[in-house]
């Protein structure tokens, strides 16, 4: 989409720290990181929401195959804890409209989160 923020991060076309990338997806680090490591994973073809992803069972696994790369790349692991969250619309914090899943470790973590 050519409106799409994260479809031009996804396209090289605005700059960013990529974490991993691979055919399905692209990582790359949250400009307001929220943890000492805070990826973003995007698939590559855009999808507003992981509401609007449907039943894509393809699109939605290789998003969560990118997010287990992409903490391997960074270190973390089943010891080296890490969240992965992923907003789905406005009131519970979505502010880019291309689906992504954060990838956030390297601290403590409640729980609930707020
Ligand atoms: P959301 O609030 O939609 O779940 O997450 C969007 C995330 O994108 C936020 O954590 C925000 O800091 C990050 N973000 C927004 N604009 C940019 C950008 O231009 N580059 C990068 N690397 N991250 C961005
Ligand atoms: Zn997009």
């Amino acid at each position: 989409m050519s409106d799409c923020l994260f479809c031009k991060i996804a396209e090289g076309k605005i700059p960013s720290k990529t974490a991993y990338q691979d055919e399905h997806v692209v990582a790359f680090h949250d400009i307001s990181p929220q943890a000492p490591v805070h990826v973003l994973v995007i698939p590559r073809r855009h999808v507003a929401t992981l509401h609007d992803a449907g039943r894509d069972a393809e699109l939605m696994g290789r998003l969560m195959a990118g997010v287990r790369a992409t903490a391997e790349t960074l270190g973390l692991s089943r010891d080296n804890s890490y969240r992965v969250v992923i907003n789905c619309g406005e009131r519970v914090g979505q502010s880019v409209w291309h689906l992504h899943a954060h990838v956030l470790g390297g601290r403590a973590m409640g729980w609930p989160p707020g």
